[in-house]
């Protein structure tokens, strides 16, 4: 299976840190030609001088997902390097939960930002390339938040539900054009997703929660390159997967 990803050009959206940097590690050594999105420039440039170094092919392009030029760049820049999109990952995104009656509203609509509006600009970077070729897969990074209400992380969650609505109807619209899509929810993995927590009461909670069961991120970038190395005319529409530990 695994030359159907060798030689695959892949898009990350939040590859500097967590789920994404460790499927850049994962899919460099399958052979896939990455570009690395960001806001941290020094920690993609970093990541892609390593993959560099091991044989690898990758660009790093600063990246924030809430401005939807700088996502267009990113997806242009991979098509001026390597002449084509073959898949992107929309994975960036935050998670500071918060009860709803501290009412952060601001931290709502980052979250609303990042984890929704930059999924939908990821989408429409690649559309155009992915229908005039009649080829290309979308996979979108939700959550078991996505598929559970999880209070004090109701807003975090109604992101991760739409990102699982929006994933399964694009799915359907772009059937005539052979565009796969794929939804991968995660369970509890050890990243510095915690990090974006504000409320030091939850993030207390969470990063306990997390020392207790969160897996490695790689068990994700296999679950993502499983998805990718399928042939065509199988489209992997969604993995629900979390640690063996957690409810
Ligand atoms: P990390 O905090 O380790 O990584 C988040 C990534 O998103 C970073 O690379 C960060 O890069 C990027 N990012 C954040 N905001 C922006 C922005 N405005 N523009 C561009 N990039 C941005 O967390 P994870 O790796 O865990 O998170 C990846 C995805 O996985 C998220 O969508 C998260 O919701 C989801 N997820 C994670 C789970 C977990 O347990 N870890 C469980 C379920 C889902 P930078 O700051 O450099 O821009």
């Amino acid at each position: 299976m695994g030359q159907n990803i060798k030689g695959k050009v892949v898009v990350i959206t939040g590859a500097s840190s967590g789920l994404g940097e460790a499927t850049a590690r994962h899919l460099s050594t399958l052979g896939a030609r990455l570009i690395l999105g960001a806001r941290r420039l020094e920690r993609i440039e970093a990541l892609a001088s390593e993959l560099h170094a091991a044989g690898g092919s990758a660009l790093a392009v600063k990246t924030d997902v809430t401005n939807r030029t700088e996502v267009e760049a990113l997806v242009q820049a991979a098509i001026d390097a390597y002449g084509q999109v073959d898949v992107i990952l929309n994975n960036a995104g935050i998670m500071p939960q918060a009860p709803l009656e501290k009412r952060q509203v601001d931290e709502w609509d980052r979250q609303i930002d990042v984890n929704i509006k930059g999924v939908l600009y990821g989408i429409a970077a690649v559309l155009p390339h992915m229908q005039a070729r009649k080829s290309g897969h979308i996979i979108n990074v939700s959550s078991v938040a996505g598929h559970k209400v999880l209070p004090p992380g109701t807003v975090y969650c109604a992101t991760k539900h739409a990102v699982r609505a929006l994933s399964e109807g694009l799915r359907m619209e772009m059937t005539p054009y052979n565009i796969r899509s794929t939804i991968v929810s995660p369970g509890a993995v050890a990243t510095e997703l915690n990090n974006s927590i504000s409320d030091p009461e939850v993030a207390e909670g969470m990063k306990a929660f997390y020392q207790q069961v969160a897996i490695p991120a790689d068990s994700f970038a296999r679950a993502v390159a499983f998805a990718i190395e399928q042939p065509a005319d199988v489209d992997i529409n969604e993995i629900l997967f979390r640690p063996t530990a957690q409810e």
